[in-house]
Formats: structure tokens, C-alpha cells, sequence
């Protein structure tokens, strides 16, 4: 017997997948929570039916999301990443000698349990140890209102506006990043498809530009999001990061970013530039 899971984009598009085995299945108190091994992507961490990352092309995103940001500001050491439960996006943010603490909010405590029993290859930085990282389970939302003049980076690697991660695409959650980020501080934040989810990016591009004097927006290909485009967006208080890397810091080895493309990720085509008009 054949078994494919299915994505569904909305109710006239799905991404589907070859099953090998499911390896966990589980209903926690915000989604559901599975891992699946699949032909193509290996295994593949999947939250209320929505493809989330998968241990064949997880370098991609966790890179684009995590070294675009830390490469802009000159010499980060204080980070919070929000979400980001599978641990790909901490385990890039540690390799930077400049931080000293890499705090994680992470709102599902099941995410990270899975995700250190099954993908233990993307989330190393939560199993072994390390001195660096701090990890909290609770929301991110709380946590941001909490922080004052905190932290140089933040990167929200949260999940799809639905659910426990709408109110991280709000403005008044992007005030409490702007409180909480120090005077040259910048933050990060996934999203979406520049295909499926244009509303959305015009709204948070406008909510994000009233307050931060630098917003961005870039571009990474991510095979197991629908559309394959995927999108990232910059505030920043001091640091233009398109113009891209500052400081002069030793080039981590990558298998996606590098320095040339941390400023062609900016080039935008013209239906996104039209866009963000
Ligand atoms: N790369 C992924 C993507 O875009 O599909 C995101 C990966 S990561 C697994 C997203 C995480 O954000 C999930 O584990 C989810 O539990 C977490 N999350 C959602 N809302 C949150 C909140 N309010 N505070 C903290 N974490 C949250």
C-alpha cells in the first residue's frame, strides 16, 4: 500500500508527499504534531497538516533565516529566536563566536521533544548542552512584552498566521520587538509565500516599516513550501542588510548562503517590488 501526505495550500492547491513510515503522531494542547519519513524530503516535521521542515532541504531556510541577520548587525551576542522548535535555526545562530546567548521561546514543548527524538541532526543545539543556548517553553507573544533594550537579533521562526502564531504578524507584536531590540538591533521574521500570501506581506511590510527605519524583504527557493518561493522580512534600527555583510567575521561553511548572495537574496522580481509599493 501506498501512503502520501498531502498539504493543503487552500482548497484547490495541495503539496504532496511519498510516506515511508510515520514515525510520531501526537495532539498537544495548540496543534497537532507529526513526523513523517518521506521518499523525497527524508523526515519531515509536519504541524496541523502544514509541511514544516524536513531533514533533506532544512539547510536552506535555517541558513537564509539565521545567517542573513546575524551577518547584517556587526557583532551580535544577545539573540532570541521565537518558535523555531525543530532547533535548525539555533543550531546555525551558535555557530557565530560573536554570541554569547542564544535564548529560544519556543510556545509547544512536544515540537521540541519530537523533534530531538526524530530529526536529531537539526536539533543538535537542543540536545547537547550547549553552554549558549537557553531554551524556554511559553509563548513568544508574552516573552516580547516582557523585554526591554534586550537583544541585538531576533528571528521569529514561527509557523503560518493561524493558530499560536497569528498574533506574531501583528503590529502591536512588532512594537514589542522594536522595544525589546537594542538602539542598532534588527529582527527577522518568515514570511510566507509571495504567491499565496500577498495580503498578508503588504500588511506586515507596512505595520514593520512604521516603526523600523530599515524593512527588507528577501528571498529564498524552499522545496517543501507551496509556491517554492519563500519569503523573509527585515526590520532594522541601524543596519541596511542588503547592502550586505558588515564586520569582519570568518565565513561559516554553508551549503545555501554566502556573502554574494546575501545581497542578491535583495534583488526582488518585479511582481514582489510591485507589492510592496
Ligand atoms: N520553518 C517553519 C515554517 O515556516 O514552516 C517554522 C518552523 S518552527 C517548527 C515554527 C514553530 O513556531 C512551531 O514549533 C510553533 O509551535 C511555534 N510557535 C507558533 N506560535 C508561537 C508563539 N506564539 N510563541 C512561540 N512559538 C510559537
Amino acid at each position: 500500500m501506498q501512503l502520501w501526505c498531502t498539504e493543503n495550500q487552500s482548497d484547490s492547491l495541495g503539496l504532496t508527499a511519498r510516506v515511508k513510515e510515520t514515525l510520531f503522531t501526537g495532539r498537544s494542547e495548540f496543534q497537532d504534531v507529526a513526523i513523517v519519513d518521506t521518499y523525497q524530503f527524508g523526515r519531515m516535521l509536519v504541524l496541523d497538516g502544514v509541511f514544516q521542515t524536513s531533514v533533506v532541504e532544512e539547510f536552506i531556510y535555517h541558513e537564509m533565516i539565521a545567517h542573513v541577520p546575524l551577518y547584517t548587525h556587526p557583532n551580535p551576542q544577545q539573540v532570541l529566536v521565537i518558535g523555531g522548535g525543530d532547533g535548525g535555526t539555533i543550531r546555525e545562530v551558535v555557530r557565530h563566536d560573536s554570541v554569547k546567548v542564544a535564548e529560544m521561546v519556543e510556545i509547544d514543548g512536544m515540537v521540541v521533544d519530537a523533534c530531538k527524538k526524530y530529526l536529531p541532526e537539526t536539533s543538535i543545539a537542543l540536545n547537547e548542552n550547549n553552554p549558549k543556548v537557553r531554551l524556554k517553553i511559553g509563548d513568544g507573544i508574552k516573552h516580547m512584552k516582557e523585554a526591554e533594550n534586550k537583544y541585538d537579533v531576533i528571528i521569529v521562526d514561527c509557523s503560518d498566521p493561524i493558530g499560536p502564531g497569528e498574533g506574531l504578524f501583528t503590529h502591536a507584536f512588532y512594537q514589542d520587538v522594536f522595544k525589546a531590540l537594542k538602539p542598532d538591533g534588527l529582527f527577522v521574521q518568515q514570511t510566507e509565500s509571495p504567491f499565496y500570501h500577498q495580503e498578508l506581506i503588504q500588511r506586515l511590510t507596512k505595520d514593520i516599516a512604521s516603526l523600523f527605519p530599515i524593512t527588507k524583504l528577501y528571498l529564498a527557493s524552499i522545496p517543501i513550501y507551496p509556491g517554492g518561493l519563500h519569503c523573509f522580512t527585515i526590520g532594522s534600527k541601524q543596519y541596511d542588510p542588503s547592502t550586505g555583510e558588515t564586520g569582519k567575521r570568518p565565513q561559516l561553511k554553508t551549503r545555501y548562503y554566502h556573502a554574494d548572495l546575501h545581497k542578491s537574496c535583495f534583488v526582488l522580481p518585479n511582481f514582489i517590488r510591485e507589492l510592496l509599493k
